[in-house]
Parts: structure tokens; sequence; C-alpha cells
């Protein structure tokens, strides 16, 4: 941490600094230049409160030189990117783009095995399906429950695809996690962290959504949660955020594709139907996410989106998607990555 004073800060202000710093248990460099003065503070930035030390009398401002999240941080892989496996052959973060696609929600057993066969005929390579819905409104329809987590697992059992769904509650994680391949933490929980900690307890990958009104920053210091708490397997998502914009229902952040890269060794998926809350946006912002350099794709798909008991508004159809990830592979090319059906199916 750097310490800058005031220009004209007295010497006794900038003794004071220095013993605050050492009351903390950190040890004071002070600096003095020809025009400010400043102290290089040796040890754990995280023992220090940076806005108190800002408030002392001839304090200009602080400035951390560690990232608040040491696990999440790149620098903790050497500059290295995390590869995550979810099933054999399906890994975020390598060369391959893995495409999650399925229903918002699991409606019945017959609709979710419709539904994962056209994901595997479209050759997207994990199938999405809540069974576990968190609903705005409490009279919409909650999902299925452990009857959900039933019916995909035999979705799973007939195509050979990984599932992904939904954890909603620190007590289901157990449950969710004895069915799903990688378990979601939605935007909605994405600060709760008493879930973070119980998704970090458990063995299986996390495709961790960020907070609808969460920073970067504030984004990787809640994924050191599950870090922390012993799973290394964290993907992240960028679902969108809000903003003033209104004809989309959440803004996509593109951008954030590269700057996590730039911070983190942690995979990174894009979700643009959340995102973009339109299904007709959808394919160009998947291709845009493709070109942006993300390690996957998340897309609502829905074989009759009219019906779909919850977003249908942003679902895409089985000929969409198949169409999708032909143009995707052709993106993913020109960016030294792949995606389609290369999976060896077994
Ligand atoms: C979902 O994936 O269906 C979902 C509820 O996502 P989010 O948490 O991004 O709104
Ligand atoms: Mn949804």
């Amino acid at each position: 941490m750097i310490i800058v004073m005031r220009a004209g800060a007295r010497q006794e202000q900038v003794d004071h600094v220095c013993e605050r710093v050492r009351e903390m248990g950190l040890q004071d460099h002070p600096i003095v230049g020809t025009d400010l003065t400043v102290v290089a503070v040796i040890g754990d930035e995280n023992k220090v409160d940076g806005g108190v030390i800002e408030q002392l009398p001839g304090v200009d401002r602080v400035m951390r030189v560690m990232a608040k999240y040491k696990m999440a941080a790149l620098a903790a892989k050497d500059g290295r990117r995390s590869e995550i496996e979810i099933a054999p052959g399906v890994s975020f973060g390598g060369t391959l783009v893995p495409v999650i696609a399925g229903p918002c929600s699991v409606e019945s057993a017959e609709h979710i095995l419709a539904c994962a066969q056209a994901v595997k005929a479209s050759g997207a390579h994990a199938l999405r399906g809540g069974a576990f819905k968190p609903r705005t409104n409490p009279y919409a329809f909650q999902g299925h429950g452990e009857e959900g987590l039933k019916m995909l697992a035999a979705a799973r059992e007939a195509t050979g695809l990984p599932i992904v769904t939904e954890v909603l509650t620190p007590s289901e994680v157990g449950l969710v996690s004895e069915y799903a391949d990688c378990l979601q933490i939605g935007t909605r929980n994405a600060q709760n962290f008493k879930l973070l900690q119980a998704c970090g307890q458990q063995p299986k990958p996390v495709l961790y959504k960020r907070g609808m009104a969460m920073t970067i920053e504030e984004y990787l210091q809640a994924a050191e949660y599950i870090l922390a708490a012993g799973n290394p397997n964290v993907i992240l998502c960028e679902r969108g955020i809000r903003t003033f914009e209104d004809h989309t229902r959440n803004t996509l952040s593109l951008s954030a594709v590269p700057e996590l890269h730039q911070r983190t060794h942690l995979p990174v998926v894009i979700d643009p139907s959340h995102g973009t809350g339109h299904a007709r946006l959808v394919p160009d912002m998947a291709r845009a996410a493709m070109a942006a350099g993300a390690d996957g794709l998340a897309i609502e798909m829905h074989p009759d989106p009219e019906h779909a008991m919850t977003d249908g508004a942003q679902s895409i159809t089985p000929e969409a998607l198949t169409d999708l990830i032909v143009s995707l592979a052709r993106v993913a090319a020109a960016v030294d990555r792949t995606c389609g059906a290369e999976r060896e199916v077994v």
C-alpha cells in the first residue's frame, strides 16, 4: 500500500501516519520526494482500513497495490488461466468454448428430455434448467424442486449431457450437488456469503453469476468466498447488470470478459439471454461474446418459447440454437478457439 501525503504535509503528520501503520503491525517506509512525501507500507494490506488512513491529517490518498482477492487473482496462478471441467471433455478456460443451453425452468420430465435432446442435437455441451427458481414474484412458478432435479438427472441419463442447475439456499447445497454436475449461483444470491461458502465446501464446480448491481471488484471478492472455503472450481458468469437503459432487460457488459481476464485466472462465461432479455438479440450477443474472448456461453432455449413457464421472451428455439452454434464455431476459429460438436460423445 502507498500512502500519498498532501503537498506541504507537515513532518508531524507524516510521523503520525507512520505510527498508525506500525500500530497495525506493518512496516512504514517514508519516501521524501521533491514535491511530495509518500509512505510505502510493507505487509498484509488487508489489515489496514485505507479509508481510515485517508482521513488522517495531511493524507491525500491511499493506493492498494495488492488485489483484495488473493486466490482469485491472476497472480495466484502466475498468470496462467484455470481450466475447469464439469464433465469429461467439457471444460471452461481451455481452447473449447462450451455452450450451456436449455430452458429457464424444468417444466416436466417430457419437457426437459425434449430440451436435452435438442441441446444435444445442436452440438451444445451442457444442459441447463432451473429446478429451484428465484422468482421476483412470490406467486410465480417456483420450480419443481427435488422432482425437477430428478427430471434433469433422467435427461442426463438419456443424452449424456452434464447438467447445470441453480441452488438457492445453503441448506439445499447438499441436495442439489447430489444431482448436478455444476451448481449455479444466481445473480440475486451473488452476495449471499453463506451460500457462497456452502458451495465452497462441496466439490462440484460452481457457475457463479455476477450480481446485477455488483462492481467487478465486489464480484471477485465474493468469488473469493467460494475459493477460500475450499472449492477451486469457480466459473464466473456475466449475465448483465442494471443500468438506466431499458431497451434490454439488463445491460450485458461484454467488456467484463477482457477485464476479468486481466484480473483473475477464473474462466468467464457470458449469458446473453438474461443479459438482453430478448431472444432476437441473443445470437448476435453470443457471437460478440465469443469474439470478446468468453470461455463459455449460457443460453436459454425452449422448444416452444411462447408457452415457456419462465423467461420465454429471451429463449431461442432449438433451430436458432443449432444455427447459432454453426456460426459460433466460425467466430471461435477466428479467435483461436473451438465450439460446436467437436467433443467425443461417449
Ligand atoms: C437463470 O439462469 O434462469 C437465472 C435465474 O439467472 P440470473 O440469476 O442470472 O437471473
Ligand atoms: Mn431464466
